[in-house]
């Protein structure tokens, strides 16, 4: 059997590290033919990642850190690459399987580049399809290409839906953890720090999206990915709260029936179903002992005390590329926020400013949409945001 050709954009990363984990637990190089690592600041992971799945190459983000990537691969025979170009040279490489975990909109011209590689690609980097969903959509559809989702909640949706009538789906229902401060008050969110909003509850992530969790932009971001993803219209998907992770979400149907999947909250559960997708293979995480669980808990979504989820909804109802405009003014707020420039609840006030300015703009842009119209409205939000911070602070 020819070993599967295999990918990763963002390998040293949280998702990242656990897809390599995978591979090593399922046979590693001797299974796999690993085409192409990436990362970017982490170059003595990326240099031990490819080393152990003796990757075709290794590439960082970075373009002021091949040297150091070379160095430590020297006498591997790992070719290896910086920066931009050679980031997407790797994407374009030909894999049957591709994982994109690079996180932010940076992941979305990689992902882009693989799309049009015609085999699975497995998808973390929820970013790109909110700021760019019919690109991405329409690029693997003209290709042939298996868009496989990562998230959690649409890993488990995907699975609900699997062998049923698609015509009968009456609701998506995304569970969300509710983060850190679930039961936290405006007031006492004014003044939480980044270390405070990085501590998710349930799940071990990446900084970023952690944060995410908290603000719930995580969910926002995924109410989008929802109706991208699965066609579904906006007035279908809901939220629930359900603070112990364990439902990943749900699929209502005509008569009634609700479809829901399960498991722990960690993500090699939803990494390795798209790694070994359409079969299941034995994984590594725990099983759920249902007398030890006892209690699984739900309430409703609150939009008033995370407004994140409002201007989701904003954003659906204004279609074309206002999701560019929320995904980059969000990314420029959590900047701002990790580097202890603003306030924890400033996030979504910086996200409703961007959108207030440029999101009607933004969401005229409907036909023909590019690479490069994304990465305008992109850049546009951030520059907004970052005037937004800067006239906060004077
Ligand atoms: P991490 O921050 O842990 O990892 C991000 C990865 O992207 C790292 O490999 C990092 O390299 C690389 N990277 C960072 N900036 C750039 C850039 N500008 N260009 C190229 N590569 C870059 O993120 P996560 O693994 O948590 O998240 C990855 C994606 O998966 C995100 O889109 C996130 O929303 C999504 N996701 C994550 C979940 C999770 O549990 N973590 C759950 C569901 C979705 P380096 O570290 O070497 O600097
Ligand atoms: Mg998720």
């Amino acid at each position: 059997m020819t070993r599967r050709r295999i990918s990763i954009f963002g390998s040293t990363g949280s998702i990242g590290g656990n897809t390599v984990e995978l591979l090593m637990h399922q046979g590693g190089a001797e299974a796999y033919d690993v085409v192409a690592l990436t990362g970017a600041s982490n170059i003595a992971l990326l240099a031990e990642q490819a080393r152990a799945l003796r990757a075709g190459i290794a590439v960082t983000a970075d373009p002021n850190r091949g040297a150091e990537l070379a160095a430590a691969l020297a006498g591997s025979g790992i070719a290896s690459a910086a920066g931009q170009e050679a980031l997407l040279e790797a994407a374009a490489r030909p894999a049957d399987w591709v994982m994109s975990a690079i996180v932010g909109s940076a992941g979305l011209a990689p992902g882009l580049c693989a799309a049009r590689n015609g085999g699975m690609l497995a998808l973390a980097n929820k970013e790109s399809l909110v700021c760019a969903g019919a690109l991405l959509m329409d690029t693997c559809a003209a290709h042939g290409t298996t868009l496989l989702p990562v998230d959690s909640e649409h890993s488990a949706i995907f699975q609900a839906l699997n062998g049923e009538d698609h015509g009968a789906l009456e609701r998506l229902l995304l569970t969300a953890s509710g983060g850190p401060f679930r039961n936290k008050s405006r007031a006492e969110m004014a003044a939480m720090t980044p270390a405070q909003a990085v501590a998710h509850p349930n799940w071990d992530m990446g900084a970023r999206i952690s944060v995410d969790s908290a603000t719930m932009f995580n969910k926002a971001l995924e109410i989008i990915e929802a109706h991208v993803l699965f066609g579904v219209p906006p007035e279908k998907i809901e939220v629930v709260v359900h603070p112990q992770s364990i439902i990943h979400s749900m699929v209502g149907f005509a008569d009634g029936s609700i479809m829901a999947q399960l498991g722990p909250a960690d993500m090699r559960g939803a990494i390795g179903f798209a790694l070994n997708h359409p079969a299941r293979a034995a994984l590594p995480v725990e099983r759920l002992d249902f007398a030890a669980l006892a209690t699984l808990t739900f309430e409703a979504e609150d939009p008033v005390r995370f407004p994140a989820l409002r201007l989701a909804r904003e954003v659906l109802a204004a279609g074309g590329l206002s999701g560019a405009v929320l995904n980059a003014a969000k990314e420029a707020a959590l900047d701002a926020f990790l580097a202890g420039r603003i306030g924890f609840l400033d996030m979504a006030a910086l996200v409703e400013a961007a959108l207030d300015s440029i999101g009607a703009e933004a969401a005229s842009k409907r036909q023909g949409i590019s690479l490069g119209d994304v990465m305008h409205y992109d850049r546009k939000a951030r520059e907004f945001g970052n005037a937004w911070v800067a006239a906060r602070r004077v």
